[in-house]
């Protein structure tokens, strides 16, 4: 099968009735990179950039930052790269880090929140991304989004940056694009605000599907219990997709739902043309996406919405019968 996944590797991501969709992969590490070529993925849709400070026994200097950052977008070359800033807290410790103990991680002071209120770091990598961009575009967002002063919150210290970059006489980035990262519910309320103050979003169903159950997605127990391909899902990416084409704005799925060959098939059904997955998931959502007809996907996924769950049966049984072609 791989090898017939690497036969894939050029051939696009198109459905037999002729919709593109744009497959990216995540990533978050030098080790990463090869993939872009090797896969034929079309973009990065996600760097966790903790990823380098979890690995570090210390905090990554400014310039060491930059110089991941600079050779992420070389290896990506002319497709595009979403660099995702410090997501850490809840799970994501780090060692050098002092932080407060917390009953409820998950919902703690981490990742945005921590970013806004101890602007230092994210200040400096702010910085080391608008350098290694420089020239170029850079496409950056925040994770943890609950509400949208806070994507004017960090747009402002973007901006101060970029000020502060071009007084010191620094090339700055040809063009910045800043996204949200859609994880909490509560956007889901305020999609149409959030839009105008985005230039794209990424849904993080990870996060989303763990705070719309209430099940941490670290549990076991209750991690499973919900199956996301589900009509209060469903309706939710529906009103996300719908807003983000009617305010113009790309919106792309990077949790591991769109992953999932029957998870994608709904996204895609849905109206979803950005999925961006684990490397590994590249081909064989390729093959899938080359053999499908987008209106069974459609069909399928819209009884779902309607709350008829035999639609994800339906979106299985396709999956599991794709050819390699
Ligand atoms: C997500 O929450 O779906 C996501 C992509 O981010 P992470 O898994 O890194 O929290
Ligand atoms: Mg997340």
């Amino acid at each position: 099968r791989q090898a017939q996944y690497q036969k894939l590797r050029d051939k696009p991501a198109i459905t037999k009735d002729g919709t593109t969709i744009s497959l990216m992969l995540n990533g978050g590490l030098l080790v990463d990179l090869p993939y872009v070529e090797e896969t034929g993925a079309s973009g990065i849709g996600l760097f966790r950039t903790e990823l380098q400070f979890m690995v570090s026994p210390t905090l990554p200097r400014a310039g060491e930052q930059e110089e991941l950052y600079r050779s992420v977008l070389d290896a990506a070359g002319d497709k595009p790269v979403i660099f995702r800033t410090l997501d850490i807290g809840g799970d994501k410790v780090l060692p050098y880090l002092r932080t407060v103990e917390e009953e409820n991680p998950a919902l703690g002071w981490r990742a945005i929140r921590f970013g806004l209120d101890r602007p230092g770091l994210l200040r400096s990598q702010v910085r080391a991304l608008a350098r290694a961009a420089a020239g170029r575009t850079l496409r950056v967002m925040f994770p943890m989004i609950a509400a949208v002063n806070e994507i004017e919150e960090a747009r402002t210290i973007v901006e101060r940056e970029l000020t502060h970059l071009r007084k010191w006489g620094h090339q700055l980035p040809e063009r910045m694009m800043l996204g949200a990262m859609l994880e909490v519910p509560s956007l889901l309320f305020e999609l149409d605000e959030l839009l105008k103050h985005v230039d794209f979003i990424s849904i993080g169903s990870n996060d989303l599907i763990q705070f719309m159950y209430a099940a941490d997605r670290g549990n076991s127990r209750v991690a499973d219990r919900f199956d996301p391909i589900s009509p209060a899902m469903m309706r939710a990416f529906k009103l996300i997709i719908d807003s983000a084409n009617k305010a113009g704005k790309p919106a792309t799925v990077c949790g591991e739902l769109a992953a999932r060959p029957a998870g994608a098939l709904a996204l895609i059904g849905l109206g979803f043309r950005h999925l961006s997955v684990s490397p590994v998931s590249i081909g064989p959502l390729k093959a899938m996406i080359r053999d499908i007809n987008i209106k069974d996907a459609e069909a399928a996924v819209m009884r779902i919405v309607e709350g008829d769950e035999s639609g994800r049966d339906t979106l299985t049984q396709i999956a599991e019968s794709i050819k390699l072609s």
